[in-house]
């Protein structure tokens, strides 16, 4: 039995065509059915359901064999126990500061001034800015990032980014970017091991489709 997590959303739509290119095809729309174990077409594998930022969990502990998920919340997770075969050029986006219109921040950060940024993102920020020297109090957050600055709580927030639209209705501006974020396939290590006659066709049918 192979099993396969996946978040809902962006994520689940963009793997479905790499899936069908390794013969698997779900058998429900999660965003549809309240399942969190999906079937699929082959009575050897199935889907698990579960939030972005606890897939990397699931195959780390060899809940799931295979899962997708985005650099930046591997990045975050820290990778331990997972193999990263492919970079599946899906869900893509990039990490970045921003900061509200009017915010010097290249002026706050030439004078050495400490910055409150607001963020989801932890471990990225601080890796950022410890590699800039810039002194930073990292504030955590779970959603809506882009309210910090605007309601008071930071100077600039960590946030990811794709057409800009958020920032811009929420008059912020992005000033530096961090890094290109797209989501992996992440495999259990010990799973690859075990289970390698069923997982590696799996793998390679999908290093195939990616575009
Ligand atoms: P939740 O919405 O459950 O709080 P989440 O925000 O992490 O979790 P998604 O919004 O589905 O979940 O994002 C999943 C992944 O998609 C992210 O980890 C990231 O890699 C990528 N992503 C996030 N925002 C964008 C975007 N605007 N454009 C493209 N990819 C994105
Ligand atoms: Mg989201």
């Amino acid at each position: 039995m192979i099993t396969v997590a996946l978040s809902k959303g962006r994520i689940f739509e963009e793997t479905l065509p790499l899936l069908a290119a390794a013969g698997i095809v779900p058998a429900e729309d999660p965003e549809k059915s309240r399942k969190l174990i999906i079937g699929t077409n082959r009575p050897d594998v199935r889907v698990v359901i579960v939030r972005a930022s606890d897939v990397p969990t699931y195959v780390q502990y060899g809940a799931a064999d295979l899962g997708i998920a985005g650099k930046d919340v591997l990045i975050e997770h820290g990778g331990v126990g997972l193999y990263q075969p492919l970079d599946l050029n899906i869900a893509k986006c990039r990490m970045c500061v921003a900061a509200p219109v009017g915010f010097d921040y290249e002026a706050a950060v030439r004078r050495g001034a400490r910055l409150r940024i607001a963020t989801k993102y932890i471990a990225m920020a601080r890796e950022h800015f410890a590699a800039k020297g810039v002194h930073v109090d990292l504030i955590k957050l779970y959603g809506s990032m882009e309210l910090a600055p605007l309601a008071g709580l930071a100077d600039a927030i960590v946030d990811l980014v794709s057409s800009g639209a958020t920032l811009k209705a929420n008059k912020l501006v992005e000033v530096e970017e961090i890094m290109n974020i797209s989501s992996r396939l992440v495999v259990n290590q010990a799973a690859l091991k075990m289970k390698r006659e069923l997982l590696q066709p799996v793998i390679d049918a999908i290093a195939g489709a990616i575009k």
